[in-house]
């Protein structure tokens, strides 16, 4: 199938209360992990790449693997620029074939947050590309960004239906108490915020933060409105344990498709089992 953007993946699941899977790709095998676990459970997915993984790679080189891996599957696959806050950046990805981008302008103040996102949607609708924005601030470290966790702030639900009228975006990603990387602790949700935002803005919610959640917490998220779950951590310790596992178990053999190999079905088995937990199998 050709490329999708995320519209009516999002607001098909939004109704039907389950999450579709967004996950970080870092090189064409963990792309190829992706959409063969999707299309294993016949589920619609979201391929994210980060500014950083575009920037290592070029556009190009990445649509091009993309445009491939979905042509040949039977299930929608969009493809998301996650978190950037970087214009001309958001541009080359919309005009190299991304049906879809993240601006993330979260650190600057209210106003110019509203202003730069609504800029991002003039850019990005008239080519038919869907547009996440976001709001409050996410603890932790997601490539390039980093954010402190005394610098972390959630997001204020009047300001989330203020931010929404305005730039009107696809997805909207509030922070809600959820972080990048790996949970020191307990991670506190605040569910409170979540299910007024969800329910005011009636924008599908994207879940940041999704490595390391129980399923519970994925479970309660999704029912008050989270249509989206971002999966980054995973993918990057799969990537590594799976290559390196394997080695470690056949040190002797230099063989590397084989270290490839399991590598792909480390990621496979991971991102599978997310999809499923996340209500997405059977859904495309
Ligand atoms: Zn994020």
């Amino acid at each position: 199938m050709p490329l999708e953007n995320m519209k009516a993946m999002l607001s098909k699941a939004a109704a039907g209360k389950y999450a579709v899977g967004a996950f970080n790709i870092l090189d064409y095998n963990s792309a190829k992990a992706v959409v063969q676990a999707a299309e294993g459970l016949l589920a619609p997915v979201i391929v994210q790449t980060s500014a950083k993984t575009v920037t290592f790679w070029g556009s190009r080189t990445l649509m091009g693997w993309m445009t491939e891996l979905a042509a040949s599957a039977r299930v929608p696959v969009a493809v998301h620029l996650d978190h950037c806050k970087d214009l001309a950046l958001i541009e080359e990805c919309i005009e190299a074939g991304w049906t879809s981008v993240m601006i993330d302008a979260s650190a600057r103040p209210f106003e110019e947050n509203l202003s730069l996102s609504r800029r991002v949607v003039e850019m990005a609708r008239p080519r038919d590309v869907t547009v996440e924005a976001e709001l409050g601030a996410i603890v932790g470290v997601e490539d390039d960004i980093h954010v402190k966790e005394q610098d972390s702030h959630l997001a204020d639900p009047a300001q989330a239906v203020e931010f929404c009228a305005k730039v009107r975006p696809d997805c909207f990603a509030p922070a809600i108490g959820t972080a990048h990387g790996i949970y020191k602790g307990e991670p506190k949700i605040a569910y409170h915020i979540l299910e007024k935002v969800a329910a005011t803005t009636r924008v599908p919610i994207a879940l940041h933060g999704g490595t390391g959640l129980s399923d519970d917490v994925f479970k309660r998220c999704i029912a008050l409105g989270c249509a989206k779950v971002n999966i980054s951590t995973q993918i990057k310790y799969a990537f590594i344990d799976g290559f390196v596992g394997y080695h470690n178990a056949h040190n002797t053999q230099y063989d590397p498709l084989k270290v490839i190999q399991a590598q792909f079905e480390e990621m496979k088995k991971g991102i599978a089992a997310n999809i499923q937990l996340f209500g997405g199998a059977g859904q495309a």
